[in-house]
């Protein structure tokens, strides 16, 4: 994992409470695909995404945006992949934020695989739409025995795999390395 910025962090982190409260999205999301019909967009499930990419992204209209995703991964997965999307959506494509951007993006798809700072981004948007700060660090305490945080349970609680919790509690600056 590299490394997104203190700025960055701050930045995402705001973006992705605005739009927790434009769109009314409950957390933790249970049902992630009902998220992104509600932000008008679409998902389509793509068998010919393979073990090197999870999903991509396009705008397929002037107001509307389709997520590809593999039907291989678990839901845990899934969930990160999408709230990934999403991230690029928000961050890079301008959708609802930025018009100018916005109108540029014709056909382009953004795949997940690739080490760009905006893979990075996008991920640390998905991280903080599916795990929100204050509620992370309040199921975290709930979760903590003395020196023990049990990763296990945040990630159940927030539909999550175990290391994407772990790497949120990191990143958080609430878990150890
Ligand atoms: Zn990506």
């Amino acid at each position: 994992m590299a490394m997104v910025d203190y700025e960055m962090r701050k930045l995402i982190g705001d973006l992705t409470k605005d739009v927790i409260k434009a769109y009314n999205i409950v957390t933790p999301i249970t049902d992630i695909e009902r998220v992104v019909r509600t932000i008008g967009g679409g998902i389509r499930l793509d068998w010919s995404l393979g073990a090197y990419s999870d999903g991509s992204i396009r705008k397929s209209s002037d107001n509307s945006f389709e997520i590809a995703v593999s039907p291989l991964q678990p839901t845990t997965r899934k969930n990160f992949t999408i709230a990934h999307e999403l991230g690029h959506l928000f961050l890079h494509m301008g959708y609802q934020i930025d018009d100018e951007l916005w109108n540029q993006q014709d056909e382009r798809v953004y795949f997940r695989e690739g080490n760009s700072n905006m893979e990075y981004e996008a991920n640390e948007f998905a991280a903080a739409l599916l795990m929100p700060e204050d509620e992370y660090r309040k199921i975290m305490d709930l979760h903590t025995e003395g020196d023990l945080v049990d990763t296990g349970e945040i990630a159940k609680y927030f539909h999550v795999s175990v290391n994407a919790a772990s790497n949120r509690g990191k990143w958080l600056g609430y878990l150890s390395w």
